[in-house]
């Protein structure tokens, strides 16, 4: 009985105190919370392998307040590199996961630069101290990871050219570059970049490129072979490539019938105008062109790996070439004040013969296009024709294969015609190379063949 008593005295008195406590308690949990929990964070975004291309870290502020953050790069004799967080791309004050990395460019500072090379192949620290405050403490953070430092871009050698383009041509380049290599590619300084075909050999990897210049110099006669690792170290080495002018292509006057050319212009956007103006000539001139020389463009880019062609392009039989590739047209209307209203390259041969003639495959290889009306270009075959040469087959009156469909010296593609922006019937051919239009007439000639494509490829092949 007198437990009992006991309890019931002992309950009367705790009421207030208990839930002092408890508040206590609450706000205890709550600020141990915001202590543990809102501080900052970083993270090695990268692989732990440092290259001059970049570092990549992610910094999370994380409803702290970040005052300084210092970050360096210690080597095993204790000398340091200090990162400039301020000249760091991307923002690091952020708590969003799909806005915190922040990346050191570091290959524009000569001290990075030099420090990396000097530590290549070793390991460093990088060690950091983030300086930030929450609920008005001063706090710091700091840790540190460990980083291999690779800044060796792929070696390149034994490098092989004969050192000539023909104005419009194919020229080659022949290298190995040490197994490291990742993406291996050639600029020809004029807008042209070119993709190698690529070996695995035992200790290296042989690399073959053809390239063109288009249908100029290449840019101060020079090409740049570059090739990248993983890490993107980069190598880039110039070669001195001359160009022989072995031609003159011709500038053209061309005048415009208004009449025609409205049917025309109709034809192509499906339109029903009467009147015929400058800007209705760029239209279709210009800006119908651009669009069909980029989609033409992106279809030859590609870079298949097997070779399908052999001997010289037989584009149409019993035909005369009418107008060359590279010939400069400037364009007017006839009868008109001579106001000159538009100049354009022409970037194939025209070939004229009878009236809807057949025209086959001018070498092996396999359709990648089959359009029935493509702008200018109208009816269009594209074959390619392997290792990044490609031909084009325009004008077309009627097509009789598919995409896909692998073709032959025998094989029928379709019909000339006046299809697209053409008046009289014709063959518009051109031949491609990664892209770019080269001139259709050296692959006329077998001879040219051999020494530009074939013989460079059997070496490559190691099968001359
Ligand atoms: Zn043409």
């Amino acid at each position: 009985m007198s437990a009992k008593k006991r309890v019931f005295t002992n309950r009367k008195v705790n009421y207030l105190p208990r839930a002092v406590i408890g508040i206590l308690l609450i706000i205890f949990l709550y600020v141990g919370y915001i202590f543990i929990f809102h501080k900052p964070s970083l993270n090695l975004e990268t692989k732990n392998v440092i290259s001059l291309n970049q570092l990549v870290l992610s910094i999370f502020e994380k409803n702290s307040l970040i005052k300084n953050i210092d970050i360096r790069l210690v080597s095993k004799d204790k000398n340091f590199y200090k990162l400039n967080i301020d000249t760091a791309s991307g923002n690091y004050r952020s708590t969003e996961l799909n806005d915190k990395k922040i990346k050191f460019i570091l290959d524009n500072d000569e001290e990075i630069i030099s420090f990396l090379k000097k530590n290549d192949g070793e390991k460093i620290i990088l060690k950091y101290e983030i300086s930030y405050e929450n609920l008005f403490f001063n706090r710091t953070l700091s840790d540190e990871f460990d980083l291999n430092v690779d800044v060796s871009p792929p070696k390149i050698f034994d490098i092989r050219t004969d050192g000539y383009v023909y104005l419009g041509g194919i020229g080659y380049v022949m290298f190995k570059t040490s197994k490291d290599a990742q993406n291996t590619y050639l600029e020809n300084g004029n807008g042209g970049i070119f993709k190698s075909l690529s070996i695995e050999k035992d200790n290296y990897i042989a690399h073959l490129i053809f390239f063109t210049c288009s249908n100029k110099p290449c840019n101060q006669n020079k090409i740049k072979i570059i090739s990248e690792d993983t890490l993107g170290n980069k190598l880039q080495i110039s070669k001195k490539i001359k160009t022989i002018k072995n031609k003159k292509w011709s500038n053209i006057d061309i005048f415009l019938d208004k009449e025609m050319i409205i049917n025309k212009y109709n034809e192509i956007f499906n339109s029903n105008l009467n009147e015929f103006t400058r800007e209705d000539f760029l239209k279709l001139n210009k800006e119908e062109r651009l669009i069909n020389e980029t989609y033409i463009n992106s279809v030859t880019s590609k870079i298949s790996t097997s070779k399908l062609f052999d001997g010289k392009f037989k584009p149409l039989a019993n035909s005369k070439v009418s107008s060359e590739y590279s010939e400069l047209r400037t364009y007017y209307f006839k009868n008109d004040d001579g106001l000159e209203l538009d100049r354009q390259y022409h970037w194939g041969i025209d070939l004229s013969s009878i009236k809807n003639d057949k025209v086959y495959s001018a070498n092996s290889g396999q359709v990648v296009l089959v359009e029935q009306s493509l702008g200018i270009y109208g009816g269009v075959v594209i074959i390619d024709h392997g290792i990044g040469f490609y031909t084009l087959y325009s004008h077309l009156d009627t097509i009789s294969v598919n995409k896909m469909d692998k073709v032959d010296k025998q094989t029928l593609l379709g019909t000339t015609g006046t299809s697209g922006f053409a008046f009289g019937d014709h063959l518009h051919f051109g031949v491609f190379l990664q892209g770019t239009p080269v001139d259709p007439i050296e692959f006329l000639d077998k001879k040219y063949l051999g020494i530009k494509i074939f013989d460079p490829y059997l070496k490559f092949i190691g099968k001359d």
